[in-house]
């Protein structure tokens, strides 16, 4: 598990709120004596305003990043593989995110998944990157981004190498690479 349950279970139930219509909800959790859900959403909204130190406006982060850049780490696009920066760099060094400048990645711990992306069995720290779950594609994934800007980076997969068994799928366009 990457994120953790009760985090999971959480966005889970909102979404799930959203589906129903928040009125109709808010009526019935309400009978049932759970919290008042406005109060609970608007808790919600509240940390997700801030959740990250730099923000900036979408018109911010279009004048700021390359077109790519932008695309990736502010609408979650997602480039080709074999065609993009980083993914054969064997150069040892530090990969940092490209909107917001913090050290996501490092070359110790960056292998070769044979996917065409940029991949590593963990991120530099622990504290470095954050994920959600994904539904874009039907089954779930988790979706990976930075601590920092929350910019998306790619996603974690759990079909990597030991020592975690972890595999963080990423776009070399949400990077910049510094050489050691
Ligand atoms: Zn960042």
């Amino acid at each position: 598990m990457i994120d953790a349950d009760s985090e999971r279970t959480r966005r889970t139930f909102l979404r799930g709120l959203g589906g129903l219509g928040l009125g109709l909800a808010a009526g019935a959790i309400g009978a049932l004596g759970w919290p008042d859900v406005r109060q609970v959403l608007a808790r919600e909204t509240k940390e997700a305003s801030d959740m990250f130190e730099v923000t900036k406006t979408d018109a911010e982060w279009k004048a700021l990043l390359t077109n790519e850049q932008y695309l990736v780490l502010r609408h979650e696009q997602t480039e080709p593989p074999f065609k993009n920066a980083f993914f054969d760099n064997k150069k040892p060094g530090t990969y940092r995110c490209a909107g917001c400048d913090l050290d996501l990645f490092s070359s110790q711990h960056k292998y070769d998944s044979g996917t065409g992306w940029p991949s590593f069995w963990q991120p530099i720290d622990a504290n470095a990157v954050r994920t959600k779950t994904d539904y874009k594609i039907i089954f779930p994934r988790t979706e990976v981004h930075c601590r920092r800007c929350g910019g998306h980076l790619g996603h974690v997969f759990e079909d990597g190498p030991k020592p975690t068994g972890l595999r963080y799928c990423i776009n070399s366009a949400s990077l910049k690479f510094v050489s050691a």
